[in-house]
């Protein structure tokens, strides 16, 4: 077979998003953006400035804020770079006196998440000459390569805070976790459930002294734990409360519990927090088995879930931090933030039907047929006809687009006929009818498509009526 007739034979090959990665399509996108609106206001209004830092960063950056023995750094990053340079020459045969000059190119990873950046990025700009405490939130993608199921992504999204300087005042910990939960509130997402714990500081005579009878308790119990709780007694006997295996439950529940172990300090800030968080009226509920498995993560840890969501129900998780931006090189600073994942807020927002329930889901529910169609909320289709009508429906397009109305504009002539199939289809409100009878007129028609009715409008009139319309 000749290559050309090959060539022809083969099928051109089907492109898929990467598993683990997924398109948000418009009849999404309406609601994504209402959260990521919503944030940004809730927010706003708790005095919070939106950051925004890049998408990959040193290896070496997570490596050391998230612990490179855990399993995000050791086996779910995406990690590139290296000796980029180096290869390129030795692939071209140019190595002669070049590995003396060569510098190893830093190894950079996709961000697994966003907090390692949000402290680089306080210390690298002086943020701690700014009035304290500091206050940042951020939205985007984050990557980890983990198994892909419901509510699991390899490319995922994050909504998170943080606050950095200043004290460790209880009422800065409960005032982030008031905002969270202000924020889920003016979502309405269903079902949420705050749970809090306080994992003290890592001293001896506080959270270090729980870890040595927790594991002298485990050790008692090994045998009858499974394999993964089995080897973290060894590696971190922290996180064998975190284990979701049924037949351990019962053996877990007796183990000594870090709130009877607590410094004097820490049960004081603890009991500080609830209170914080009883006056501004946020339900909670205490978890002791909420731990985190890293050395500078102390005191107030917190878990919100939310309903529809199966196991993945955990919608953010977050605590405090006190010692991260000393260990990344910047001078002792307090610090406490959370991390929401936008794709299980969604979610669980959706299971619930929320996007086509109240009032602020107008966007969403008066759509549905636009939506459905990929077109959202088209308020007029231009349905015109002739070669002057054209000119008009360009002008006319134009003005009320400036107007704030979305308007649909076919390329080509259309029948009316057709024309006002086509703006039923896509849930238009109006069809603005322009032949050449409005246009030597200077009256336009303006069919209301719910109820079929027809009215004729100066251009003038024309907005304002659409304008008062769209006020109702
Ligand atoms: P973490 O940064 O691990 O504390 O996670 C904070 C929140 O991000 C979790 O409560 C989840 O809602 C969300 N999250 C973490 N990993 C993923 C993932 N792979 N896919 C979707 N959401 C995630």
């Amino acid at each position: 077979m000749s290559e050309g007739a090959q060539k022809k034979q083969e099928k051109p090959r089907k492109f898929q998003a990467i598993r683990g990665t997924r398109d948000l399509l418009p009849s999404e996108t309406v609601l994504w953006n209402h959260v990521e609106q919503t944030a940004h206001a809730v927010f706003g209004t708790f005095g919070f400035g939106e950051i925004r830092v890049p998408i990959f960063e040193s290896t070496d950056l997570f490596a050391r804020s998230i612990g490179a023995e855990t399993d995000v750094v050791s086996k779910e990053m995406y990690t590139f770079g290296g000796f980029a340079e180096f290869s390129e020459r030795v692939r071209g045969g140019r190595m002669e006196g070049m590995l003396s000059e060569m510098q190893p190119e830093e190894m950079v990873s996709l961000r697994p998440e966003a907090t390692a950046s949000v402290c680089r990025a306080y210390i690298e700009h002086g943020m701690q000459q700014l009035p304290q405490p500091v206050k940042l939130y951020y939205m985007g993608p984050m990557f980890r390569r983990e198994r892909p199921q419901k509510g699991r992504y390899r490319q995922f999204y994050q909504i998170g805070a943080e606050v950095l300087g200043g004290s460790d005042a209880p009422a800065i910990d409960a005032e982030v976790i008031e905002m969270v939960m202000t924020f889920f509130d003016r979502l309405e997402l269903q079902g949420v459930q705050l749970d809090i714990n306080s994992i003290g500081h890592s001293a001896d005579n506080c959270r270090r002294g729980y870890v040595e009878k927790l594991k002298a308790a485990l050790d008692k119990v090994k045998d009858k734990l499974g394999p993964d709780s089995q080897r973290r007694i060894e590696t971190n006997p922290l996180r064998v409360l975190d284990s979701k295996v049924k037949d351990e439950q019962d053996i877990i529940a007796t183990l000594p519990r870090i709130a009877d172990h607590l410094c004097e300090e820490c049960a004081a800030h603890y009991a500080a927090v609830k209170h914080e968080l009883e006056m501004r009226g946020v339900f909670f509920r205490e978890n002791w088995r909420l731990v985190r498995g890293l050395d500078y993560y102390m005191r107030t840890t917190f878990e919100i879930t939310a309903q529809g969501l199966g196991s993945q129900n955990a919608v953010c998780g977050g605590g405090r931090y006190d010692g991260l931006v000393e260990l990344l090189g910047g001078p002792p600073t307090k610090g406490i933030g959370f991390a929401i994942g936008e794709d299980r807020l969604i979610l669980s927002l959706q299971e619930s039907g929320k996007e086509v329930a109240s009032g602020e889901w107008r966007v969403a529910s008066k759509e549905r047929k636009g939506v459905a169609s990929g077109r959202l909320g088209v308020d007029v289709y231009v349905a015109w006809m002739g070669e002057r009508a054209h000119a008009t429906a360009i002008r006319a397009a134009k003005d009320l687009r400036k107007a704030g109305f979305s308007v649909e504009l076919p390329p080509v002539e259309q029948k009316f006929g057709k024309a006002l199939g086509q703006a039923d289809k896509l849930g238009a409100k109006y069809a603005l009818i322009l032949g050449d009878n409005e246009v030597s007129e200077g009256l336009w028609t303006l069919k209301t498509l719910a109820d079929g009715s027809q009215a004729k409008f100066t251009e003038p009139d024309l907005l304002e009526h659409l304008r008062r319309q769209k006020a109702l």
